[in-house]
């Protein structure tokens, strides 16, 4: 069985890694294109913990986590930096999640009051806020993670063939110097998984609309306390350490589709970002602002990174985690290539193969 993989961001490279590795038959052919000014893989902050506020982006985040930790090479190669992480949130965390994390992630997360939070991360929120450490939590480069990962799947007998992919058909990915044909094909072009799907005349089997969204931090000088990683979901405002000295802070954009390009840095964000800085971060002395970064990533409507059957039974897509789907990814895509494999899902395949 031959499997087209389109995007070698972290979503197409983890899935054909993972395909390669679980089925070492199956032939594996990952579909590259120029990295585009933007690339949500490039760009990623990488903020990686258990808890997310979804049920079901907290399963895949705490079970990606938990598999980094316990797999000292995957940690290397995505240059995991454990800082521990602060998550602040108007609502109480559910106990069914909290019990996930603990789970998945034993020991790593406790709940603290705003008074605690201040002491130990030197974060001020608001008194009747919910403040959810996590020990274990830190960041990763998913950039770092994808090549790597690319090597490994080279080393392994994976291959890749330039793009970019001009159209998928039945059975073959039009290419610029030719058509390759394959018995599946994955969609994992990021934001463009979307219009490649209709200029290809496909659609989503269920509704589904992916759309490109603008996401921007910036990168500063700093001084005094500097926070480790972190997520105000009270005001949208998140960060890490970056390098040394250096604080990653961002707040998200409400910036879709086509007023997301071409990809532009927004002034009043940064702004806002530097006043929710002064606000919760009170110790964080704001230096030079060293580079904006402004990027997209693709949404939809479930938030998740998964897999998603299309009106040809032979081509689905593997996008669409929102801004989350680097901590996400690794579960996510464990979870895809189980999909593609499993026998009943193959049989269901065969059946719609053989109706079309
Ligand atoms: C600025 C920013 C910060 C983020 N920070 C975090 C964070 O802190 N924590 C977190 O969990 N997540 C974060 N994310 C989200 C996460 O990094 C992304 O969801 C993830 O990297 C998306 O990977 P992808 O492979 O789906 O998409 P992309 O990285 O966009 O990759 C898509 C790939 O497809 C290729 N492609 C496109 N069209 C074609 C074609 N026709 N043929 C062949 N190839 C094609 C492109 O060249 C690209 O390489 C962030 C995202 C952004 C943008």
């Amino acid at each position: 069985m031959r499997i087209c993989i389109i995007g070698a961001g972290l979503a197409g490279t983890l899935l054909a890694w993972r395909l390669r590795r679980g089925a070492p038959g199956t032939d594996v052919c990952l579909i590259t294109a120029a990295t585009p000014p933007g690339e949500a893989t490039a760009a990623s902050g990488g903020l990686v913990r258990g808890f997310e506020p979804d049920p079901a982006a907290c399963r895949l985040a705490a079970e990606s986590l938990a598999e980094l930790r316990a797999d000292p090479a995957l940690a290397a190669l995505a240059e995991y930096r454990e800082t521990g992480s602060l998550y602040l949130t108007d609502d109480p965390p559910p106990t069914a999640l909290l019990d996930l994390v603990e789970d998945r992630l034993p020991g790593s997360a406790e709940q603290l009051t705003a008074a605690g939070a201040a002491e130990r991360y030197g974060i001020t929120g608001p008194p009747d806020a919910h403040y959810l450490a996590e020990r274990h939590a830190g960041y990763l480069s998913p950039d770092a993670l994808r090549h790597g990962l690319l090597r490994d799947l080279l080393d392994h007998g994976g291959r890749t063939v330039a793009g970019p992919a001009l159209a998928v058909g039945p059975g073959s990915v039009r290419l610029p110097g030719g058509t390759l044909s394959c018995d599946l094909t994955v969609l994992a072009a990021g934001r463009r998984t979307g219009p490649l799907l209709r200029q290809s005349g496909l659609d989503h089997r269920e509704p589904t609309r992916l759309r490109g969204k603008l996401v921007q931090y910036t990168v500063h000088r700093a001084g005094g306390r500097r926070p480790p990683c972190f997520v105000d979901g009270t005001t949208g405002l998140y960060g890490r350490p970056h390098g040394r000295g250096d604080v990653l802070l961002g707040v998200p954009t409400d910036c879709w589709d086509e007023h997301a390009e071409p990809l532009r840095p927004l002034p009043d964000l940064r702004r806002e970002t530097e006043l929710l800085a002064l606000l919760r971060l009170p110790g964080l002395r704001l230096g030079r602002v060293r580079r904006t970064v402004v990027a997209a990533d693709c949404y939809s409507p479930s938030g998740l990174l998964e897999l998603r059957a299309t009106t040809d039974p032979a081509v689905h897509t593997f996008t669409g985690g929102s801004g989350g789907a680097a901590k996400c990814a690794l579960a996510a895509s464990r979870r895809a290539a189980r999909d593609l494999r499993a026998p009943g899902y193959r049989d269901d395949l065969d059946d719609l193969l053989e109706l079309s």
